[in-house]
C-alpha cells in the first residue's frame, strides 16, 4: 500500500478570522468534508507537542516522525539543500541576501533593491570565493530567487553555532560574526573573511557598474544569517525503509523533505504562494506512487501566506482551491491501496499573522481506518474526532495504515 501525505502550510485559524469563523469554517469544503464522512478519521494535532509555537521546518520534522528537540539545527540548510545545493555532514549553511553597502561601509539595503536580473553572473563571480587562511575548506556559493541566495561551508571540524553577519539593520557596517564554540569559532573566521572578499569581488563587478548607471541600487555585499550544522536526520527510506518524492515550490519546505531522503519532484505552475497551480502537484504526486514511490508528500504553501498578510479572504479562497484539488484526488486516487492524509502543518491566526501553538485539524483516509462519525473537516469538529489529539508523527501514523511501518520491538 501507499501514502499521500498532503500538507497546507498555516492552514488552521481561529474563531476571529472571519466573522466569529475560522478561515477553515468559512471556506466551501465539499469534497474535503465528503472524503472524511466517506472513508475518513479526524482528529487534533500539536505540530510538535501543546504549548510549542512550531516554525514551519521544525513542524515539519515532527510531522516527518523525527524529534525536532533531537535533530534541528538551524534554517540555512533547509533554504540550502531547498534550492538544490546537494549537501552531507560536513557541510554548515547560511541563507544570503544580496545587499547594498554604501560609501562609508554602512549597510544602505538589506536586499540590493530586491535585485531581479543578473544574478547568474554575481553567483558565477562568486564561484572563486575561497579562504586563504583554511584552503582545505570548500566554499560554494548559490542564488535564489531575487536577492536571496545559500552560501555553505564544507569541512570536517567546522561548527554551526555562529552569530549572523546579518543584522537586520540599517546604517551600519556589516557586523563580524562570532562562533560559540571551537569549531564555530572557525567557521565565524572564515565566514568574516569570505564576507570581504566577497564585497571586493562584486564592489568591482560590471553588473553593478551598470546597476549604478542607471540608477538602481549595487548588489555588493553579502549578508549571512541562519548557520546550521548538516543535522542528524536519517532518511525516510532508511528510517521506514519506504522510497519517498516531494512535490512543492517553497525552498525551505523542498529542503526539510530532501534532507529527509525524499526526492524533488517539480510541478509546472506551482509557486509556493496564494497563485499557485497546486492540481498540478497533485497529478504529478499520483504520477510519483503509480512510478512506485511509497510515499509522496505534497506541500500547498498559500494558506500560510494569506495568513502571514492577515488576508482572510484570500485564504479562504486559497482553502477552496485546495478544496478543488480534493475533488479531483478523490476520484483520481487508487482507493484500494492508498492511504491519504491531510492537516496544516500550524495554526496561523489572521489578526496575529504568525504561527500560533493552537492545534491543527487533521484527517486520514483509506481502506484500513476505524472511521468515525465526523463529517465536517475544521477546528471544532475534529476535536470529537476519532483519532483524538495527538502530537506530530501524522507521516508514519499514515504509513502504519498502509503497513509501511517496521516493528519496534520483537
Ligand atoms: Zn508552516
Ligand atoms: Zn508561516
Amino acid at each position: 500500500m501507499k501514502t499521500l501525505f498532503i500538507i497546507a502550510d498555516g492552514l488552521a485559524g481561529r474563531p476571529n478570522d472571519l466573522d466569529g469563523k475560522t478561515c477553515l469554517q468559512a471556506a466551501k469544503t465539499p469534497e474535503i468534508d465528503d472524503l472524511l464522512a466517506s472513508r475518513g478519521i479526524g482528529g487534533l494535532m500539536d505540530p510538535i507537542k501543546p504549548g510549542v509555537r512550531p516554525g514551519s521546518d521544525t513542524a515539519h520534522l515532527s510531522l516527518f516522525g523525527y524529534d525536532p528537540y533531537q535533530c534541528y539545527t538551524g534554517r540555512g540548510v533547509f533554504e540550502a539543500a531547498g534550492i538544490g545545493m546537494d549537501l552531507s555532514k560536513d557541510d554548515v549553511c547560511f541563507r544570503t541576501n544580496f545587499a547594498t553597502i554604501d560609501n562609508q561601509g554602512n549597510i544602505k539595503d538589506r536586499r540590493a533593491g530586491r535585485i531581479s536580473e543578473g544574478q547568474d553572473q554575481l553567483e558565477e563571480a562568486l564561484s572563486e570565493l575561497k579562504s586563504e587562511k583554511y584552503p582545505e575548506v570548500n566554499v560554494r556559493f548559490k542564488r535564489s530567487t531575487e536577492h536571496r541566495g545559500a552560501l555553505c561551508l564544507t569541512g570536517s571540524d567546522l561548527g554551526g553555532n555562529l552569530t549572523p553577519t546579518d543584522p537586520h539593520e540599517l546604517g551600519i557596517p556589516i557586523p563580524n560574526s562570532e562562533g560559540e564554540d571551537k569549531g564555530s569559532g572557525k567557521t565565524a573566521e572564515i565566514l568574516n573573511e569570505i564576507t570581504k572578499k566577497a564585497r571586493d569581488i562584486l564592489s568591482d563587478h560590471p553588473l553593478n557598474e551598470k546597476r549604478k548607471k542607471e540608477g538602481k541600487l549595487p548588489a555588493n555585499a553579502i549578508l549571512s544569517r541562519g548557520s546550521a550544522k548538516y543535522p542528524e536526520v536519517e532518511p525516510v527510506e532508511e528510517k521506514y525503509g519506504v522510497d519517498a518524492s516531494v512535490v512543492a515550490a517553497g525552498a525551505l519546505y523542498i529542503g526539510v523533505a530532501r534532507v529527509a531522503g525524499m526526492e524533488f519532484k517539480e510541478a509546472e505552475g506551482a509557486t509556493g504562494t496564494v497563485d499557485s497551480k497546486i492540481i498540478n502537484k497533485a497529478k504529478v504526486g499520483l504520477e510519483e506512487l503509480e512510478k512506485g514511490k511509497g510515499v509522496v508528500f505534497l506541500h500547498f504553501k498559500g494558506a500560510d501566506n494569506a495568513s502571514h498578510d492577515h488576508d482572510a479572504e484570500a485564504k479562504v479562497k486559497f482553502i477552496e482551491k485546495i478544496d478543488e484539488t480534493f475533488g479531483w484526488l478523490k476520484e483520481n486516487i487508487n482507493w484500494e491501496e492508498t492511504h491519504l492524509s491531510f492537516a496544516g502543518d500550524h495554526t496561523t491566526p489572521i489578526h496575529y499573522g504568525d504561527h500560533v501553538a493552537d492545534p491543527v485539524p487533521a484527517l486520514v483516509a483509506g481502506p484500513s481506518v476505524r472511521k468515525d462519525q465526523l463529517e465536517v473537516f475544521d477546528e471544532y469538529s475534529c476535536r470529537e474526532g476519532g483519532m483524538g489529539r495527538f502530537s506530530g508523527n501524522l507521516l508514519p501514523i499514515t504509513m502504519s495504515y498502509s503497513n509501511q511501518i517496521p516493528k519496534f520491538g520483537a
